[in-house]
């Protein structure tokens, strides 16, 4: 690698999106590379992201984090999933956990059976044969053997950034604080070939990486990327985040609350919690919204509220020339299913494993974009589902919902599911069959027949199935301890910490 003519990497922005790349690159390539990170403190950081899903864990692995250390850092709780309320109707709650429900027959998934089972009066709740979900209903926690019950963290963003900043500067990372006035492009190749700080210092580089947020000042304001809007699917585009103190444990999940124009969160830490309202402008004004959402606080306010304002949409090409988007540069969905961070995590483990070699490939490149499109478009269509089924007639923005047009791929999914009760997973889509499974039915869209497999089965041995799995589920549920308990004995952040 001694000759590797490409090590001098860039990141400007020292958001999550910054620090988890510098994190990254800095463990991985060491001092073989010359890694700059530039940062303003002036401009700051969105200061939002603070709900996960469980592949962040295999992420904080793979960068050699304690992960008692980074929960205590972080003041993180665990999560198994989102309780989603007021999505179908009002009053009518469901929730979308992690793991798997139930068992699967290698020729049906494990909804088949309990459609067969409910229809014969013999299966409780779909719920009750899931473990995240039963013991997110009982607020416990522990870690299980073989990783048998699947989590994720509830974070505070800011601090997670901080951690990833002292990793990566330990590990050779260099940080410069200065506002990037200038993205100046090689008159031959139109490459980025430098950034030059308000201060007058020019930083060179042979790879940028872009993780300027939502102002994408290298991607698009210097190499016009492009954009793909999809604000006819996704129609919220604004948010105001609070921090209230904590009224009382923090329970091991995110609250997806729906109001008649979007939705509001609750992310309970173990020293406070975040809460936000994300709301379509179109429907609702900014100072109506700010209402609703300090009408529904239950702790008091620890910050201003902060306002936000995003278009739903993903950069056309992720990686341009040689740059590479990372994080809001690269586009948002909104924050719903708590993917931002996940996509921020796969765009620089691809990047990593794509890192140019003697040029930049336009294979390479081309290859990347697809790639990253594709995660965009499968999440997109997951989050679009929450929108469009549903029986939520109470207000313009729903009504807009219910009766928009919706992508093919994702009119596909769910006539599929309505009509034979079968989903399936698609080239490492990150939501596997559960997630569609739960989601689906919570929005209240029932197969109309299920597998003949399952009817195979007689009434007694179809009872045994769910007998067997909900009175595991029950049995282990029963063994953990409290969430509040774990959290404080493995992880529990004192005081200072908490400063
Ligand atoms: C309302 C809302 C809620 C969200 N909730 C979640 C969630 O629960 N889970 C989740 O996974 N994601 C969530 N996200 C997304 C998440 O916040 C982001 O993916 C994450 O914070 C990464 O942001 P970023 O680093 O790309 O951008 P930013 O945090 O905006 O960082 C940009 C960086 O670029 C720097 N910068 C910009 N311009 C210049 C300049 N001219 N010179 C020098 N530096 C510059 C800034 O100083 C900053 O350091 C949410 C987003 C929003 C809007």
């Amino acid at each position: 690698m001694s000759g590797w003519p490409l090590k001098r990497i860039v990141v400007a922005g020292g958001g999550t999106a910054g620090w988890m790349a510098a994190a990254a690159i800095a463990r991985t390539l060491g001092r073989v590379v010359e890694l700059t990170l530039v940062e303003s403190d002036a401009i700051g950081t969105v200061g939002v992201g603070e709900s996960t899903i469980p592949p962040l864990v295999a992420y904080n692995r793979i960068l050699g984090i304690n992960e008692a250390e980074f929960m205590r850092a972080t003041q993180a709780t665990f999560k198994l999933g989102i309780q989603f309320d007021n999505w179908l109707e009002e009053g009518k709650s469901y929730f979308h956990s992690f793991g798997l429900t139930g068992k699967d027959h290698w020729s049906a998934g494990f909804q088949h059976f309990w459609l067969a089972a409910r229809e014969r009066g013999l299966a409780g709740n779909y719920g009750d044969y899931c473990l995240e979900l039963t013991a997110a209903d009982a607020q416990k926690f522990a870690h299980l053997p073989d990783d048998r019950l699947a989590y994720a963290y509830q974070l505070d963003a800011t601090r997670y950034a901080k951690f990833l900043r002292q990793m990566a500067e330990g590990a050779g990372a260099v940080r410069r604080e200065g506002k990037i006035a200038e993205v100046e492009l090689d008159g031959e190749s139109g490459n980025i070939a430098s950034l030059l700080l308000e201060c007058g210092e020019r930083i060179e580089g042979d790879l940028f990486v872009d993780c300027t947020g939502f102002r994408a000042l290298l991607i698009e304001g210097a190499l016009e990327a492009g954009f793909d809007d999809w604000t006819h699917w996704l129609p919220c585009d604004s948010a105001i985040a609070i921090q209230t103190g904590s009224v009382g444990p923090p329970v091991p999940f995110t609250r997806a609350i729906a109001h008649a124009e979007g939705w509001q969160w609750r992310i309970p830490l173990q020293h406070r919690v975040g809460n936000g309202i994300v709301f379509c402008s179109k429907f609702l004004e900014r100072g109506a919204a700010l209402e609703r959402l300090m009408g529904t606080l239950q702790g008091d306010a620890l910050i201003k509220p902060n306002h936000l304002a995003f278009t739903t949409g993903a950069r056309r090409k992720q990686w341009h020339r040689n740059c590479i988007a990372v994080g809001l540069s690269g586009g948002f969905m909104e924050p719903l299913e708590a993917t931002s961070i996940h996509l921020i995590q796969r765009a620089v483990l691809r990047m990593l494993r794509m890192l140019p070699l003697t040029e930049i490939s336009q294979r390479d490149i081309d290859e990347f974009n697809e790639q990253q499109m594709q995660d965009f478009v499968q999440i997109r269509d997951f989050l679009i589902l929450h929108y469009k089924a549903t029986e939520r007639d109470d207000s313009d923005f729903w009504r807009y919902c219910r009766n928009m047009p919706i992508p093919d791929t994702l009119d596909q999914k769910i006539e599929l599911f309505r009509e034979t009760g079968r989903v399936f997973r698609k080239n490492e889509e990150l939501f596997a069959e559960n997630s569609w499974v739960q989601v689906m039915m919570g929005q209240g869209i029932v197969p109309r027949a299920y597998h003949p497999i399952a009817t195979k089965l007689s009434d007694d041995e179809l009872g045994r199935l769910m007998q067997t799995i909900g009175s595991s589920v029950e049995q282990t549920v029963a063994s953990l301890p409290g969430h509040q308990d774990y959290v404080t004995r493995y992880c529990g952040a004192s005081a200072a910490d908490a400063a």
